[in-house]
This record gives C-alpha cells, sequence and structure tokens, in this order.
C-alpha cells in the first residue's frame, strides 16, 4: 500500500459485523498470548533456555502482529473505530488518533520544523501524516 487509506463503515449492520469481527480476532489473540506466556511461566532459564527464547520470541511478533493490523488503533487500542492506514509507519490508526497527529505535525511543520535536519537523508515529520 503506497497510499493514505481509509477505512470507513456507514451501515449500522456492517459496523456490528466488523466489532463482532474483531472482537473475535482479539480474543484469538488474547488466548494465544496467555498460552505462551503460561507454558514460559513453567519452564526454568537452565534447561529450557532456548524454548524460552523461542516463545519471547513468538510472543513479541504475536504483539507485533496484533499492534500493526486493522483490528487495533496502534495508538489507542480502539477496536471500534474506522481506521486510517499510516504509509509511513506502515500501521493503522483510529481516524481520531490519525487526526490528531496529523494537526499536531503539521503545526509544528509550519512553527518551524523541529524533527528535520537538512543534513540528514530522514523524511521531514510533516510527511509522518500525509
Ligand atoms: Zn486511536
Amino acid at each position: 500500500m503506497d497510499r493514505k487509506k481509509i477505512i470507513s463503515i456507514q451501515d449500522s449492520q456492517l459496523i456490528k459485523f466488523r466489532n463482532a469481527l474483531r472482537e473475535v480476532v482479539f480474543n484469538a489473540y488474547i488466548i494465544e498470548l496467555e498460552t505462551l506466556i503460561a507454558e514460559s511461566r513453567n519452564l526454568t532459564i537452565e534447561s529450557n533456555l532456548d524454548r524460552i527464547k523461542y516463545l519471547a520470541d513468538k510472543m513479541d511478533k504475536l504483539r507485533t502482529a496484533w499492534k500493526i493490523s486493522i483490528y487495533t488503533c496502534s495508538l489507542c487500542g480502539s477496536r471500534t473505530s474506522d481506521m486510517v492506514f499510516n504509509i509511513f509507519f506502515k500501521i493503522w490508526f483510529c481516524i481520531e488518533c490519525y487526526g490528531k497527529n496529523q494537526k499536531f505535525y503539521r503545526k509544528k511543520g509550519e512553527e518551524g520544523e523541529i524533527w528535520y535536519d537538512e543534513s540528514t537523508s530522514h523524511v521531514p515529520s510533516t510527511r509522518w501524516y500525509p
């Protein structure tokens, strides 16, 4: 995806369906995470270090997958909002959080860019929320 994308649903039945689907996915995420946590708690570092590392890596990947998914806002955690895909960060925000950040960075850009140095190859912060 190379352009800002907004997924907005107006129909109340579809909103209920979307929210219910997100709840199902969230519950599956929590169950899997709790299963991994429970297994890692029963292991000792002395005899199961490799397994503990494997489980920690799996939990980290699971949390990251959830955090960047369209099922939740990566800032406020809302699971009931319309979403906007941020092309710079490659994650989804709810429309409210995206709007707040967009307004903030535009204002900062107008006041004078403070996160951008011409001598670096960094992307100006005004492009973080197009
Ligand atoms: Zn949000």
